[in-house]
């Protein structure tokens, strides 16, 4: 049965960790989502228009709110889920601090429609900056309507904080998808501006959820954390008694990761939370199987005893403080390692023979394996490279700097005989390929090692800007389109952005909720899966804010060219050698990819003679 709504002692309300609850619109949707949860709705309607600024509306199938509480509800510390100062130190539910109505109501207008279970007839309110403007009983279905327009109309300061309305979508979004996650039972449905971004069935299958929010072919390759006998997880506490840690929900393969860490998810007893330390234990159970500087995909739920954490630290109960966080960190860090043990063939990097060792019969660097393709720190790690005993230069002494810009065309055939002066780069002759990795060329008094990714990405980079800055990017129609699925997050960024793509040679469509179709790709990257090119871009996109106009153009392009450039571990003929150490010759800056990281490595003549002791 629901208890009823009544206002905290003042005693129990001051020890309510205080601070605003409603910074910007997703942190309204988040209470008012939260708010159903609670109330046990079973169908959660989320419409918002312009980001949310102009309203949000959420309504729900829940228990609804009786007619004589109704007011009460929008009070200060009016909750109905908390009784006493013991409750605090064990909370089941989603809220507790009876604010948010309250928060809400004194920054936006508000109307709410609520007709509770057993009543006859609904309840209608509105209100004003905290004022009650209009009370009436109207027909309604049992649950909760409420409907917040004008946010920060009285606060105008706080209104200049908000962000683009694209941003704001966005962590609504991400929001909301992310509590779908968690609550597969419920049937979300959320629409902006007249549209349906994202919705769930309700089905109670998270894997159903999955795929509305990652995509089929994401959702396909994650990994259950299977449920664990309990005695291989107990932990224990320094009493020796054992806390019942459990650790449920997906992970991605290593084959799965992202620039940043936002796809590590962590819910705990169905509330999402943000917890750096145990985002790290999933991170650190990714130790060695992922590239440096990329995260994985984790979705987590963690269930322990309320007694057995604090949420009350904090007004957005985002954060938590756990009694015994050794134990959590280790309980999550132990089922996301076993998963990924059990389920993924480890490769280690002494399955790569040294030179003239023998090489795994049919394993080549190239084969997929664990990780689909091999990048560029797969072989040899650039600060593992013996620089101070070798004595390599970079960049080359006898080399001019990046200093002189003057432009060089981009010529297709090879540059003419060969004279230094003036020239990025001298001539060099291709003498072989390393490690898949390295192409060494003789130059006019020593030896290079070029890096082959790093080069490519270079000569991609320039060709791609000259040819954008001059307005001649060249499409390549795709003959049949492929279809790219993505996050709602992640499609309503593409779809803000598909007429950039467009000049750079993207044509992309939308193709139902959150599918878009490739139809054709910029002709300099033809040979390059165009998923792969798409969900590069939409990353960068993602991370951080929004780069200023003009030069989100050559992020993208940066980003492709990263993407499309040849991989460590791919063997190349002759002449894909030579044709790459022409095309590094004639680039501007032909000494450092566009991130800055070098392309080659330069040991002299003098150099190898003194480390042979001729000198
Ligand atoms: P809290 O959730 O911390 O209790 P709120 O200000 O969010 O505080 O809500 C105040 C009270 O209003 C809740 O305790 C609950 O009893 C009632 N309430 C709010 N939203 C709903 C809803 N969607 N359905 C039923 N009851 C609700
Ligand atoms: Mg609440």
């Amino acid at each position: 049965m629901p208890k009823t709504i009544h206002v905290l002692s003042e005693q129990l309300a001051s020890q309510i960790a205080a601070g605003e609850v409603v910074e910007r619109p997703s942190s309204v949707v988040k209470e008012l989502v939260e708010n159903s949860l609670d109330a046990g709705a079973k169908t959660i309607t989320i419409t918002i228009q312009e980001g949310g600024r102009k309203s949000i509306q959420i309504a729900d199938d829940g228990l609804g709110i009786a007619a004589e509480e109704i007011e009460t509800a929008f009070m200060r510390h009016a909750t109905s889920k908390l009784q006493t100062a013991d409750d605090l130190a064990a909370i089941q539910t989603l809220g507790f601090r009876g604010e948010a109505l309250a928060a809400i109501s004194a920054v936006s207008q508000v109307t709410v429609v609520s007709r509770a279970q057993g009543e006859p007839s609904g309840t209608r309110l509105t209100l004003a900056g905290t004022q009650v403007t209009g009370r009436d009983a109207v027909g309604a279905p049992q649950g909760t309507v409420i409907a917040v327009e004008n946010l920060f109309y009285n606060t105008p300061a706080r209104l200049k904080f908000l962000k683009s309305m694209t941003t704001e979508k966005r962590l609504i979004d991400e929001f909301v998808t992310r509590y779908a996650l968690a609550y597969p039972d419920v049937h979300f449905r959320l629409t902006h501006n007249g549209r349906i971004t994202f919705q769930t069935s309700g089905s109670g299958s998270v894997l159903d959820v999955l795929v509305a929010v990652y995509g089929p072919e994401t959702a396909r390759q994650l990994l259950p954390i299977e449920n664990p006998h309990a005695d291989e997880t107990a932990v224990t506490d320094e009493h020796h008694h054992r806390i019942p840690i459990t650790v449920a929900g997906y992970v991605g393969p290593p084959s799965l990761h992202w620039a940043n860490r936002n796809q590590i998810i962590l819910f705990l007893n169905g509330r999402l939370i943000k917890d750096t330390s145990l985002t790290y234990a999933v991170i650190q159970a990714y130790h060695t199987l992922l590239p440096t500087g990329r995260y994985p995909l984790g979705i987590l739920f963690v269930t322990l005893p309320p007694t057995e954490v604090d949420v009350n630290v904090h007004p957005a109960k985002t954060e938590v403080r756990f009694h015994h966080s050794n134990a959590v960190f280790g309980a999550v860090q132990k089922a996301v390692r076993r998963t990924l043990i059990d389920t993924t063939p480890i490769r280690s990097m002494g399955a790569w023979s040294p030179p003239g060792g023998a090489v795994t019969p049919g394993w080549s660097p190239s084969s997929p394996g664990w990780s689909g393709e091999l990048d560029e720190h797969a072989f040899i790690r650039r600060d593992d490279l013996p620089q101070q005993e070798m004595a390599l230069h970079w960049p080359p002494p006898s080399l001019p700097g990046n200093e002189g810009d003057t432009a060089v065309s981009l010529p297709p055939q090879p540059p003419p005989q060969a004279t230094l002066a003036g020239e990025k780069l001298p001539i060099m002759r291709v003498i072989g390929q390393v490690g898949a990795a390295y192409i060494i060329t003789e130059g006019p008094d020593g030896l290079f090692l070029i890096d082959q990714h790093a080069a490519h990405e270079r000569i991609l980079y320039e060709q791609f800007m000259a040819a954008w800055e001059q307005n001649q990017v060249v499409s390549q129609g795709l003959v049949a389109g492929t279809a790219v699925y993505l996050s709602p997050p992640q499609a309503t960024l593409l779809a803000d952005n598909l007429e950039v793509m467009a000049g750079l040679g993207f044509q992309i469509e939308p193709f139902g909720p959150n599918a878009f179709m490739v139809r054709s790709m910029p002709a300099l990257l033809a040979k390059m899966d165009p998923a792969q090119a798409v969900a590069a871009v939409v990353e960068d996109l993602e991370r951080g804010d929004a780069p200023l106009q003009g030069k989100i153009e050559s992020k993208i392009i940066l980003r492709v060219c990263k993407t499309a450039a040849v991989k460590a571990g791919h063997t190349l003929s002759n002449a894909e050698m030579e044709a790459m150490i022409w095309q590094l010759e004639a680039c501007q800056n032909p000494h450092t990819c566009p991130h800055g990281r070098p392309t080659l490595i330069y040991l002299s003549v003098a150099q190898l003679a003194k480390q042979f002791g001729r000198l």
